[in-house]
């Protein structure tokens, strides 16, 4: 199969006219498209169109009305269509803090789809899992269900994720909390990303866990400790330590332009990654509701909220927050979008670029952003 771009980008720059060949799953070859390019069979021509490695998204709770806590092979399949129609071809399962025994059901899902061999999805592929709790500062819970959280503890993960460890890429916790330092120092043995958030760190206790291993950081600026001048806090510390790589939700909702821009600006672009925090109500009607835990959630004039009005996930998706970028160059938000989670996760010998010898993850984007279509190891997953 080929793909005739107009034109592709990816996080080493741009070119323009592109034929991209591609055998069981895989780029093999890049050739300029020019009138000697004679058209074949099962040629995808797409003059107009703009061709970027598929979407990577490690933060996803749901969309589409599915919920990824609902621990069924069918809500984690609802959810990977979902996220094939907005150019996502990657992703980890998130759970938020709830009772183990509902965390373990959505990682016995995910981690059976991660290791059968279609990945046991029709959509975006399951990359892993992301655990998003329960070891957070309950001051800084935003939406997350109080109860349900708990003390760090290297023996309860280890006895409630079982076998299962192992299909966990990411875990979100609250380094200040007693016990934490060495959980993230047991997480870097079993290479899994600590990733900082839901917490009050100081820029001290933020050290200390850069030191103990943490390197990434649970959507920057939203339920964590402020920049502010003498106590840089969660945030101060993430622009200034080259080692972590922030989560950004570029919604314009959760997170000013001006601040993602900064945050941006501060780090590099090849430091920051664009998530979705999506949830069920992502693409439902206005009015919709569903509940986070206990916590009754209803969409509301583009946001997702708790009665009391706090912010609980959100609705948007990568194709949405590629286009809320657009200040930066195309490269920089294909590094954002796909590259840097790609490295991120391990897989950079395969995603997150198109150049042969890569996975055939790809999405084909109309000029106003739109995703005409999304293939997953070469294969089209949706066609607008
Ligand atoms: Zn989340």
């Amino acid at each position: 199969m080929r793909i005739l771009a107009g034109r592709v980008a990816d996080a080493r720059g741009v070119r323009e006219r592109v034929v991209v060949h591609i055998e069981a799953g895989r780029i093999t070859a890049l050739e300029t498209w020019n009138a000697h390019t004679r058209p074949q069979p099962n040629d995808i021509e797409a003059e107009e169109a703009l061709l970027v490695p598929g979407f990577i998204d490690i933060h996803i709770h749901g969309g589409a009305g599915h919920y990824i806590m609902e621990g069924t092979e069918e809500a984690l399949q609802a959810v990977a269509v979902h996220l094939a129609r907005h150019g996502v071809t990657g992703f980890l399962s998130t759970t938020i803090t709830a009772p183990w025994e509902e965390q373990r059901q959505a990682l016995t899902i995910a981690a059976k789809a991660l290791h059968s061999p279609e990945n046991g999805t029709t959509g975006a592929r399951v990359l892993g899992c992301h655990l998003e709790g329960p070891y957070i500062n309950p001051k800084k819970k935003g939406a997350q269900p109080e109860a349900a959280i708990r003390p760090p503890s290297i023996t309860e993960l280890e006895r409630e994720a079982g076998e299962h460890l192992s299909a966990i890429k990411v875990v979100t916790l609250a380094p200040e909390m007693p016990g934490a330092l060495d959980l993230i120092r047991y997480l870097v043995q079993h290479d899994i990303i600590t990733s900082i958030g839901h917490t009050d760190a100081t820029y001290a206790d933020m050290t200390l866990a850069i030191n103990a291993g943490a390197r990434h950081v649970t959507h920057c600026f939203n339920a964590m400790r402020p920049l502010e001048s003498r106590e840089p806090g969660v945030v101060g510390a993430t622009m200034s330590h080259p080692e972590l790589m922030a989560e950004l939700i570029w919604d314009n909702h959760h997170v000013h332009p001006a601040s993602c821009h900064a945050l941006i600006s501060a780090k590099g672009c090849d430091k920051v990654i664009l998530i979705s925090d999506g949830i069920p109500g992502t693409s439902m009607p206005e009015g919709y509701s569903f509940s986070l835990g206990d916590l009754p959630v209803v969409v509301k004039a583009g946001t997702a909220r708790l009665p009391d009005g706090t912010l609980a996930g959100s609705l948007l998706t990568l194709d949405t927050a590629f286009q809320n970028a657009s200040v930066f160059s195309l490269a920089e938000r294909a590094s954002m979008s796909s590259r840097n989670a790609a490295l991120s996760l391990g897989l950079g010998n395969s995603k997150g670029l198109i150049a042969p010898g890569f996975d055939a993850d790809l999405v084909l984007l109309q000029s106003n952003g739109t995703v005409s279509q999304t293939f997953v190891a070469g294969h089209s997953v949706y066609n607008i």
